[in-house]
C-alpha cells in the first residue's frame, strides 16, 4: 500500500504542493538568521580554540523540535533528499550573504568509509554540493579524510580525551587548499568538537582560511 507522502516535522499529511515539511511546519522552521558579518553565538564556541574566519549556521536545533524530525530522518531513515531541501534554502541565503566573500571550496565533513558503507550516503553531502552550487564553487569530498572508525569524543569537555588523537581527520593532499578560503560543513553543530579536529586539518594547509557552517546548532543559547 503506497501512503500519500508526510511532513517530516509533523507526520500530517502533506498536499499538493508542499514537500518534505507542510506549510505550518515550513513557516515554523526555526532560521537562526545569523551571518558570517556580526559576531554570533557559534562563533563564541570557536574562540581559544581554533582560527576560523566565521562561523555561523542555518537553522536552531531543539529537543522535540521540526529541525529534530529533519536531521533524524536524513541520518537514519534514508531521506537524503532532505539534505537537498535544506541546502537549496540555505544555498541563497548564503549566496546573498555579502559577507561571506569568494569560497573556493566546500568540503563535508567526512564519514569513516566503512560508516560510509554502512549509511549508504553522507548526510552532509547533498546538502554542501547544494551550497557549492549556489555559491557557483567547487565541492570537495576527496581531500579531507577521517581515518578512523570513532566517534568524536564531545562528552569530555574540551581538554577530553580526542585531544591525543588529532589525526582523526586527515588531508590526503596538503597543496590542494593551499591559499584558499574553504567552507566546512557538518550537520549539527553541538559543542564544537567535531568541527574543531576537522578544522584543525584542514589548518595543516598553508594560506588557508576556514569558515564554517551546519545545517544546525544546538540551541542553548536562543
Ligand atoms: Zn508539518
Amino acid at each position: 500500500m503506497l501512503l500519500p507522502p508526510a511532513c517530516f516535522g509533523c507526520n500530517a499529511h502533506l498536499i499538493r504542493g508542499e514537500q518534505h515539511l507542510c506549510t505550518v511546519c515550513r513557516n515554523d522552521l526555526p532560521l537562526t538568521d545569523y551571518t558570517f558579518n556580526e559576531e554570533n553565538p557559534i562563533d563564541r564556541i570557536f574562540y581559544g580554540r581554533i582560527n576560523l574566519k566565521k562561523a555561523s549556521s542555518f537553522l536552531f536545533f531543539t529537543e522535540n523540535g521540526i529541525v529534530k524530525q529533519l536531521i533524524h530522518h536524513l541520518k537514519y531513515k534514508n531521506q537524503e533528499q532532505i539534505g537537498l531541501f535544506l541546502g537549496d534554502w540555505y544555498g541563497p541565503i548564503l549566496k546573498n550573504d555579502n559577507s561571506l566573500g569568494e569560497i573556493d571550496a566546500v568540503v563535508p565533513i567526512p564519514l569513516h568509509k566503512k560508516k560510509l558503507k554502512k549509511r549508504g550516503y553522507n548526510q552532509v553531502a547533498k546538502f554542501s554540493q547544494r551550497l557549492a552550487f549556489h555559491l557557483n564553487t567547487e565541492y570537495v569530498d576527496h581531500i579531507l579524510i577521517k581515518t578512523a572508525n570513532t566517534k568524536t569524543q564531545t562528552t569530555k569537555g574540551r581538554m577530553g580525551r580526542w585531544q591525543g588523537d588529532r589525526a582523526l581527520y586527515t588531508l590526503n593532499d596538503a597543496l590542494y587548499f593551499k591559499n584558499k578560503n574553504v567552507l566546512l560543513v557538518d550537520d549539527v553543530i553541538t559543542s564544537g568538537a567535531t568541527m574543531e579536529i576537522a578544522a584543525k586539518a584542514l589548518l595543516e594547509t598553508e594560506g588557508i582560511s576556514v569558515h564554517i557552517t551546519s545545517m544546525a546548532v544546538v540551541a542553548q543559547f536562543q
